[in-house]
This record gives structure tokens, sequence and C-alpha cells, in this order.
């Protein structure tokens, strides 16, 4: 019999690498809830989603996660203890969060709260959500390990993500649901969002046109490579949920590179593998961007068996590949 996995956002960057996994696993029913939202190009979600869309296993249901009548079709695939749902839908992104804060606590607190009520009603096996590094705000005390209390969020984003954890750990308390809240750290590769840093700077170093540097390049990330955000992910999926006081589990973990990188490292690094200088232009900091992120993943490792491969320089290399392929898809598509 197969396992049942609800992914809400499989369309997106992070999800569609998630089902690609799965699917060639064997032995998953994939059921992606996304609304193609368009706060970057349908086309790139359609581009992700292309090979799924023939697979036997794989259905795409094209709704909002705050519909009931969505969550309801996708939670009717399977029954409720069969199921993992794997919540990565969310507005993403700190800056544009703090334009339209509304927007996403919308999506990314009532549409989780949402999902939780369908878990638990469905009395689904186990719930695992997409947090953020973000959560840590400006925390000194790096690399940021899970216990680290008093927690400040200095964007709404990062606000969203810290009360969808909250209201995870609440269900596991209270309605004995298994959960887990695992905090991404800058995810790059093949299909990022073309709005983050690696992809942005990528596309305009190769294009010869510049590239914004907020601050003087001394802020640092945790720059994670996809293939190991999924390899963490599914540790996750796949871990004990044992518990022992009649509580759901409840768990947090890092799941980042665990090596941090000046920005102006990245963009040196970026100009290697491109074969070209970029053209920086400098511009003040940016209000709600955190000066360092640093994962620990130590506990990641001991649950997870989390153990991320990818450095800097090979997962760029990785995603040039993929830009050149993408690219040169795009040029067959253009030609008369
Ligand atoms: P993405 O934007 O590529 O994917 C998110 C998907 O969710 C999109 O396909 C979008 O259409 C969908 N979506 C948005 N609102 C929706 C709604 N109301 N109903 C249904 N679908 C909706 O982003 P991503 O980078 O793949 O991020 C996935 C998750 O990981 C998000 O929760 C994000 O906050 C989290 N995360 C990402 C990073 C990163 O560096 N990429 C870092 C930390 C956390």
């Amino acid at each position: 019999m197969s396992k049942h996995a609800i992914i809400t956002g499989g369309a997106g960057f992070i999800g569609s690498h998630l089902v690609d996994r799965l699917l060639d696993e064997g032995g998953w029913k994939v059921t992606v809830v996304d609304n193609f939202h368009p706060f970057y190009p349908r086309a790139v979600k359609e581009a992700n989603v292309l090979a799924h869309r023939s697979h036997p296993s794989y259905t795409l249901l094209e709704g909002d996660i705050v519909d009931e009548e969505t969550l309801d079709k996708a939670f009717a695939m399977a029954s409720g203890a069969d199921t993992t749902v794997v919540h990565l839908a969310a507005l993403a992104g700190v800056r544009p969060s703090i334009a339209d804060p509304l927007a996403y606590h919308r999506v990314n607190v009532t549409g989780t709260l949402k999902l939780l009520e369908k878990a638990r009603s469905n009395k689904v096996a186990h719930f695992v959500l997409a947090s953020s590094s973000s959560v840590y705000g400006e925390d000194p005390h790096v690399p940021w390990k899970e216990s680290l209390t008093g927690l400040a969020p200095i964007s709404p984003y990062a606000a969203t993500k810290l009360a969808a954890e909250q209201y995870t750990r609440m269900y596991a308390h209270l309605h004995g649901l298994n959960t887990t809240a695992l905090r991404f750290f800058t995810v790059y590769g093949p299909r990022q969002r073309p709005d983050l840093a690696i992809h942005a700077f990528f596309k305009k170093v190769i294009e010869g046109t510049p590239i914004q540097q907020f601050g003087d390049g001394s802020t640092r990330r945790d720059y994670t490579f996809v293939d190991d955000i999924i390899s963490g992910v599914r540790g996750a999926m796949d871990r004990s949920l044992r518990t022992e006081d009649g509580r759901g589990a409840f768990e947090i973990f890092n799941l980042g590179n665990s090596a941090t990188v000046p920005l102006r490292d990245l963009i040196a690094a970026i100009e290697k593998e491109a074969g070209r200088k970029a053209i920086i232009e400098v511009r003040p900091e940016q209000p709600g961007d955190v000066p360092q992120t640093f994962a620990s993943v130590e506990k990641a490792k001991e649950h997870l068996g989390y153990v991320p491969v990818t450095g800097i320089t090979q997962g760029l290399r990785h995603f040039h590949r993929w830009y050149d392929e993408m690219a040169a898809a795009r040029s067959t598509v253009n030609k008369p």
C-alpha cells in the first residue's frame, strides 16, 4: 500500500524538488496543493511541475490553502493515517512582507492554522512545517541552536513563521498531532526563486547589468543546497514519532549548511563561476534583513541523519548548469 504525501507549495522551488524525490523513490501517492501565486511568473512553476503532471501517482490541485474546499479535496485523496503533510506553501521573502504584512499573515498564519485543523480532524500521521532561519532575528549567539529562547523576529515574514511554529507546537500539545518544524537556511540550487540573491545576481552578472549589494558586503548567510534540504525533509518525514505522555511528538530542526559566507565572498564566487566581473551598486542595508545567519545542525544530524554535503562552490556549479539549460530551452522556444 502506498503512503500519501500532501505537499503544499509543491509547484514552487523546494516543493517541486521534494516531489521529484518522492516520485523517484516510489511507494508514494503525492497530492500537491498550490495556487501558482504570482509572486514570480507562473511559467517558472509550470516548468517545475512539467515532469510531474504525467506521473500516475501525482495529483495537482490548483487552489489556495486558505480555501477549505481545496483542503478537503486534498485530504479526501487517502486515509489520514497513511498521510504525511509537508507544508511548504507560503508567501516567502523578507522585504515584500514589510510592504504587505496582512497578505503574509493570511497565507502563512491563517493558512497554516486551517491546514493544522484539517490535519487534526483527518488524524494524519505527521505534519511537517517549513519554517525559516529568519525566526532567530538578530540573535548574536551563533551558530544558532534550536534551544535558543527569546526569539525576536525583525520582519513580518519572520513573525509569521514563528507564529506558524507556535501553532504547530500547540497542535501536538493539545490535540496529539505529530508535528515537526524545519528551519531552512537560505536555500539555493536549480529552480531557485528568481527573487533570491544567488539567482538574481547570477542573471545580472551573465547579462552584464548591475547588481545591488545592500550594505558593505559583510552580511553573512548560511547558504544551503536544495538537495541537502530535501534529504533533511525526508529524514524529518521518517523520524521517530514516539512520545511517552500521550501528546503528539513535536521537534524543531535547523536545516542549514552550517557554514556562513559573507556577501562579498558570495559575489566573488558567482563572478568566478560565471567567468565575468559583477558591476556592483552599493545600496544601504535593507530594513528587515539580518546581519548574519548560521545554523547549528547537530540536532538534525543526531535525529534525522542530516549531513549537508554540498559546499558553495559545487552548489554554484550545479546552479550554473541548470541556468544554462533553462536559457537554452527558452531560446529554442522563442525561435521563430
Ligand atoms: P516558492 O515561492 O518557490 O514556493 C512556495 C509555493 O507556495 C509557490 O509555488 C506558491 O505558488 C505557493 N503558494 C503561495 N501561497 C499559496 C496559497 N495561499 N495557497 C497555495 N499555494 C500557495 O518558495 P520556496 O523557496 O520553495 O519556499 C518553500 C517554503 O520554504 C516556504 O514556506 C518558505 O517560507 C520556506 N523557506 C524557504 C527558504 C528559501 O531560501 N527558499 C528559506 C527559509 C524558508
